[in-house]
């Protein structure tokens, strides 16, 4: 887990920005572990809630 600044956190394996470091960690934990993306965990990402403004 990479931190960006203060208020983010980055997901070194699928490049998800989150605004909690746990969130990141659980993240990165579950794309190592089992190669694929979480909805529950990615949609607490920056991408997922900008895509939500984005595309409603
Ligand atoms: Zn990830």
């Amino acid at each position: 887990m990479a931190k960006m600044d203060e208020n983010t956190y980055q997901c070194e394996i699928c490049k998800l920005h989150y605004k909690d470091e746990s969130d990141a960690k659980k993240c990165q934990d579950w794309c190592s572990q089992h190669n694929s993306c979480n909805l529950e965990i990615t949609s607490r990402s920056l991408e997922a809630s900008k895509s939500r403004h984005t595309f409603s």
